[in-house]
């Protein structure tokens, strides 16, 4: 049923969206062609989830020690059968259904991901079987307080737990790409508050609005790309974050590419993954075969990569496996309709 309407919602979706959009003038690489920026926003959703999909088998397992993944297979720590996804798409689902329904409001979503984590809300499986330390400290710390910004900032919680549920930030401003990269920043600051999470969210929120404006993966992969020209003279990056968005994962490649939790490494083997690669099945699979937090490099991987090559891009069994994908669907295109402004 919710399939149903999601398909005959995207065909009216395709013929309202032109108007809809408001593009800055110097985005003209981005080809105004509604189906096209439709196919490009469901590729950074759906390509999240199937990255995490795909990184299951082999999360928590050390480089070079396992089998390659090839295909959606399930199994791994959480024994998940085939399509399962877990922590990374279930907080992009609240995240994605928080702005549709509430705008950026991020005591609405700190409700959502501690609705995850206490009942199982938005989970594969109907129960939060995963959560990362830092998002579980941040957690504890909403329930207390009800604060909007709970995100821990020591340094050991630099993890990659706000990029890799960030699509549905640059998504829900997709006609705003200044707005895309500060809220992505802010939208770390819930659960991730150390600079450096912020700063990877910022950057790559950027990076996921260029995609979206159709800008090549030549432009997306020069150096300190951003969707507003000049921004980040203006607005510095720290220099862990500075220095991936400078080209680090060009002239680097695994044991020194690394599908590590901690978000500098995090980012960096997905834009390499994404770098080295021509299309979206062949650099998923290198990010997940990184090993180690498999899932979310496949995660963040599958959010640009996604954007980039669009759904169509995406490998079609591997979408048609996923878990509850009328759920995935149905939030997703919630968030299209706000984003696009369509009743
Ligand atoms: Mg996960």
């Amino acid at each position: 049923m919710m399939k149903k309407t999601f398909q005959e919602d995207e065909k009216t979706l395709n013929k309202s969206i032109t108007s809809s959009l408001n593009y800055p003038t110097q985005t003209a690489a981005f080809d105004n062609e509604s189906s096209e920026v439709v196919n490009r926003f469901q590729g950074a959703m759906l390509g999240l989830a199937v990255g995490d999909c795909m990184g299951v088998p082999v999360e928590f397992k050390s480089p070079n020690t396992f089998e390659p993944v090839s295909d959606m297979i399930g199994g791994g720590s959480f024994d998940l059968k085939v399509g399962e996804w877990t922590d990374d798409t279930s907080t992009a689902l609240c995240l994605a259904e928080s702005l549709a329904e509430k705008g950026f409001n991020p005591v609405d979503q700190l409700e959502r991901y501690l609705k995850w984590y206490r009942e199982g809300y938005m989970s594969v499986t109907d129960v939060c079987f995963d959560i990362g330390n830092t998002t579980r400290e941040a957690l504890y710390r909403f329930e207390k307080s009800h604060e909007p910004y709970c995100g821990p900032k020591s340094e050991r919680s630099a993890g990659n737990g706000s990029l890799m549920r960030l699509a549905p930030v640059p998504l829900f401003y997709i006609s705003d790409p200044l707005l895309a990269i500060e809220k992505s920043g802010e939208s770390s600051k819930t659960t991730h508050g150390h600079p450096l999470a912020v700063d990877a969210c910022r950057y790559f929120g950027g990076l996921i609005a260029g995609a979206l404006m159709g800008c090549s993966k030549a432009e997306l992969l020069s150096p300190k790309f951003s969707p507003v020209p000049g921004y980040w003279d203006e607005n510095q990056l720290k220099r862990e974050i500075d220095e991936v968005a400078s080209g680090s994962f060009k002239v680097k490649n695994p044991p020194e590419i690394a599908g590590r939790g901690y978000v500098v490494k995090c980012l960096e083997a997905a834009l390499w993954a994404f770098y080295k690669s021509s299309s979206f099945k062949e650099g998923c699979l290198m990010a997940v075969n990184l090993g180690d937090d498999a899932d979310t490099t496949g995660a963040v991987y599958g959010q640009i990569a996604g954007a980039y090559y669009g759904k169509n891009g995406i490998p079609e069994n591997w979408i048609s496996k996923l878990s509850k994908l009328d759920l995935i669907q149905f939030t997703m295109c919630n968030l299209l309709k706000k984003s696009m402004n369509i009743p």
